[in-house]
């Protein structure tokens, strides 16, 4: 494993997520929304997750490709670790997978903010039978695979802050959300799963 392959594979991740999420995309577009907790915030709060998963890595990537007078992150660059990148390539990869599933899941429920849809189902089953964010769990991992695969303190940890920043900030909102849409059916989906590391948390 080389730098430029462990950049690489981050890439191609990311491409693969992209089109795991088209026919999600398209699906929501056509399934009316009832409920939503939709407002400044959560777009305040997409917008820094964005920013850490996706646009602080490919500019580092894109510098990192081009010539050495665009470096600009180079004050922050870290020893390169094979082994990590390979324990990274193995995160992505799970991240990938449970997106995957997350997705056929949760089927025309799912929502790239929070969003309570017009018979809108509360999933259980699958891997949500496992956690109640498993979509999340994916996002972690693609977080923690971002910080093994680019040797870079900035470029590498600004996904687990970024996600985080999210993460934190929209959990509680979205369990309100879904107490209130379903109730002691998700109260009691509440007492007998964890968030998104099953058993732990
Ligand atoms: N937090 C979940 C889903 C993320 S997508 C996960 O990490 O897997 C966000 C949308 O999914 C929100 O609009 C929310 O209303 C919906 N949602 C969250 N959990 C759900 C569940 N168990 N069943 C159906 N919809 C769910």
């Amino acid at each position: 494993m080389t730098p430029k392959l462990a950049m690489t594979v981050f890439l191609i991740g990311a491409v693969i997520w992209f089109i795991i999420r088209i026919p999600a995309r398209r699906r929501a577009r056509k399934t009316a929304v009832k409920l939503s907790g939709r407002g400044l915030r959560e777009k305040v709060l997409m917008a820094i997750s964005l920013a850490g998963l996706g646009i602080v890595p490919f500019v580092y990537i894109a510098t990192q490709f081009g010539g050495a007078r665009l470096r600009f992150l180079d004050f922050a660059e870290r020893p390169f670790v094979p082994a990590l990148a390979w324990l990274g390539t193995l995160a992505f990869a799970a991240s990938l997978w449970l997106f995957y599933r997350t997705h056929k899941d949760l089927g025309r429920n799912w929502s790239v903010s929070l969003d309570i849809r017009e018979s809108h189902k509360l999933v259980t089953t699958g891997v949500y039978a496992l956690v109640r964010h498993p979509m999340y769990s994916a996002f972690w991992l693609w977080a923690v695979a971002q910080a093994l695969l680019l040797p870079n303190w900035i470029a590498g940890l600004s996904g687990i802050v970024g996600f985080g920043t999210l993460f934190f900030g929209r959990i509680g909102e979205e369990e309100r959300l879904m107490c209130d849409a379903f109730g002691d059916e998700y109260r009691a989906y509440i007492r007998r799963t964890a968030r998104v590391v099953p058993g732990l948390y």
